[in-house]
């Protein structure tokens, strides 16, 4: 059976591709052969104006579901720092402008929290499965953590280098794909959504 990840991030892909495979080739423990929208040049860009990350993982995964029909799994995360009430959340792609990088998002978060003395925050990440006709399921998973004050470590991707998870006194970018793909929220958010495939 092919599962197509619904997502164009190279690092959710790999991400989502070593939790499900446990190996950087697609061949996986579970009878899936997983692909992505690298496969599908000409699916449809789906626009993320959802209220919520679960609304957002269910509208990704149901209409790319319907394009390829293939049972398909979407995810839509964010970073809420409460410092700054909630922010980003679910604009953590956009907060920093429609061509911003990974590097001018950590920016605009560093600044905002300048002088800020609670640095505690966390990333969310919904996930959704659907099958061609059938209703969506979707799952949510959790990790807190705090907002360093200055990037360390090179692996992952996005706000990884400023995010440090509880327990740890490393960023996700320098503990390293492995821990992070134990303990993430989409990691967590994951089980739950192997759980129902
Ligand atoms: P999306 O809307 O789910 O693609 O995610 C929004 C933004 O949140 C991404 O562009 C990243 O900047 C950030 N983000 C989501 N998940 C992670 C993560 O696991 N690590 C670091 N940043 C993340």
């Amino acid at each position: 059976m092919k599962l197509v990840l619904a997502t164009r991030n190279q690092g959710k892909v790999k991400e989502l591709t070593n939790m499900l495979c446990g190996s950087r080739d697609r061949s996986c423990t579970y009878p899936i052969e997983v692909i992505s929208l690298e496969n599908y040049p000409d699916a449809p860009e789906v626009i993320e104006d959802g209220k919520t990350y679960m609304e957002n993982a269910v509208k990704k995964a149901s209409i790319i579901a319907e394009y390829t029909s293939h049972l398909t799994l979407a995810d839509d995360a964010g970073l809420e720092v409460d410092a700054l009430s909630g922010a980003p959340g679910i604009n953590s792609k956009r907060w920093a402008g429609e061509d911003a990088t990974d590097e001018t998002r950590i920016a605009k978060l560093l600044q905002a929290l300048e002088g800020a003395p609670n640095r505690q925050a966390r990333f969310i990440a919904a996930i959704a499965v659907v099958h061609p006709n059938s209703e969506p399921k979707v799952v949510l998973g959790v990790c807190e953590g705090h907002i360093r004050q200055n990037p360390l470590g090179a692996s992952g991707f996005g706000y990884d280098p400023v995010f440090v998870p509880n327990g740890y006194d490393q960023t996700f970018a320098e503990l390293g794909e492995k821990i992070k793909n134990r303990i993430s929220h989409r990691a967590k958010a994951l089980e739950q959504a192997i759980a129902l495939l």
